[in-house]
């Protein structure tokens, strides 16, 4: 008896060991992975709008904290996606249709502003950019090249081919041919069939089709959702210094921007927008999904601008558009996996959060930063620095495996 007592209280002691040891790491609070994720064109109503159509929407059920965005670009009162883009990506509030670029003329002669994309590059992290836009879209453009206009195709097309990101996946096969791509060092992928087929390592440009966008896609689309889950499967894999992925839902911004006969508020317009709003919900479940099982993920969720001038009309009961473009109402700002980023309710500046992920994973750069004109932010070269002593990460696994293996061996010789 004395001895089953003896094993018992010894039992109890390594359960509370093996059960510290494997919660510490968990619980150690390091973000190490983040994922920026923007519904273009998403002000706080259009949730409310997709709830209304009976669209169940997670992204406001508890986040860690809910703030608001001021949105305004330098030459305007309203934003448009590029001078959004700038101010979420690069902390800089720059003009109508410029991309990562400064407004002022002198400035940009010489320097650039760097993009919380390349601030991932120059700290070894792994990076992707997934969107339902094209490739080139506003957004997606705004974390991943500099440029003047929007509209420069050819220019974002060849920039991004030269960057250093791991992945970049949008809509519309044609934007560059597929020996171009592979030229520059990505696999082609315009299929869900070869994006399933995707292994770490492998840097990708996807093209897939224009219906990104919706609920139900042929069979070969994969959903918004899909692609995130794929793309932060993709980068965490076999990958200690994190990373950073942006997401998109692009179609929030592109069905609420529409009229029709004059008409800024119509049926299908209400329904399209609803869709685009649980596409980009759904994306934003399967990353929370993702950091709540990982514990060193923030998931930052936000819009660049409202757009439609959507509120609670009285005269019919609901949600009703009263515009077909931007405005700058302010957006708001969801935060899963950190609570202390800023007082819950706070109001603040777009370009105030990039700065927001520059202190969750603990780089000591402040955006804006400048950068030389044409400069392509590389990955450090490996061994970044003589290899250290184990971090507590690495040290915390070991001690993990070590109880793991001692309890093993106790229940391997209770039940001889
Ligand atoms: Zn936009």
């Amino acid at each position: 008896m004395k001895r089953t007592a003896k094993l018992l209280s010894l039992l109890l002691c390594l359960c509370c060991l093996l059960s510290s040891a494997v919660f510490a790491d968990a619980a150690d609070g390091r973000i190490r992975n983040v994922i920026f994720m923007i519904g273009d064109g998403m002000g706080y109503n259009h949730l409310k709008l997709a709830e209304e159509q009976g669209y169940e929407i997670f992204m406001d059920d508890a986040p860690d904290l809910q703030g608001w965005s001021r949105t305004r670009s330098a030459n305007k009162n309203v934003t448009d996606s590029a001078a959004g883009a700038t101010a979420l990506a690069c902390g800089v509030r720059t003009n109508n249709r410029m991309l990562a670029v400064f407004p002022d003329e002198a400035q940009r002669e010489t320097v650039q502003p760097r993009s919380l994309t390349e601030n991932a590059v120059l700290h070894g992290m792994k990076t992707g950019i997934v969107t339902t836009d094209l490739t080139t879209g506003a957004t997606p453009s705004g974390f991943s090249v500099h440029t003047l206009d929007r509209g420069d195709t050819e220019s974002i097309v060849a920039q991004q081919l030269k960057s250093n990101i791991d992945l970049i996946w949008g809509s519309d096969e044609s934007l560059a041919p597929q020996e171009t791509v592979e030229d520059a060092g990505f696999r082609y992928v315009a299929t869900q069939k070869a994006l399933a087929a995707l292994t770490p390592g492998t840097r990708s440009y996807g093209q897939f089709t224009h219906s990104l966008w919706k609920l139900s896609l042929s069979e070969n689309t994969p959903s918004l959702a899909e692609m995130t889950a794929k793309a932060v499967s993709l980068l965490t894999t076999n990958n200690k210094k994190g990373f950073f992925l942006m997401v998109e839902g692009a179609h929030i911004d592109k069905n609420a921007d529409d009229s029709k006969d004059g008409l800024k508020d119509y049926p299908e317009k209400v329904e399209n927008t609803s869709v685009a709003v649980k596409t980009f919900d759904n994306a934003v479940r399967a990353a929370v999904d993702f950091a709540e099982k990982d514990g060193h993920t923030l998931v930052l969720i936000t819009a660049d601008h409202e757009t439609g001038d959507l509120r609670f009309e009285e005269e019919n009961g609901r949600m009703t558009f009263h515009s077909a473009s931007h405005t700058a109402a302010n957006v708001p700002v969801f935060v899963y996996g950190a609570s202390d980023l800023f007082e819950d309710g706070a109001e603040m500046d777009n370009r105030d959060i990039p700065n927001l992920v520059a202190k969750t994973l603990g780089w000591t750069e402040r955006f804006p930063v400048e950068d030389p004109v044409g400069t392509i932010a590389a990955p450090p070269a490996e061994p970044e620095t003589p290899v250290k002593p184990e971090t507590s990460g690495s040290f915390v696994e070991k001690l993990r495996d070590f109880f793991l293996r001692l309890w093993q061996w106790i229940i391997d010789f209770f039940s001889r």
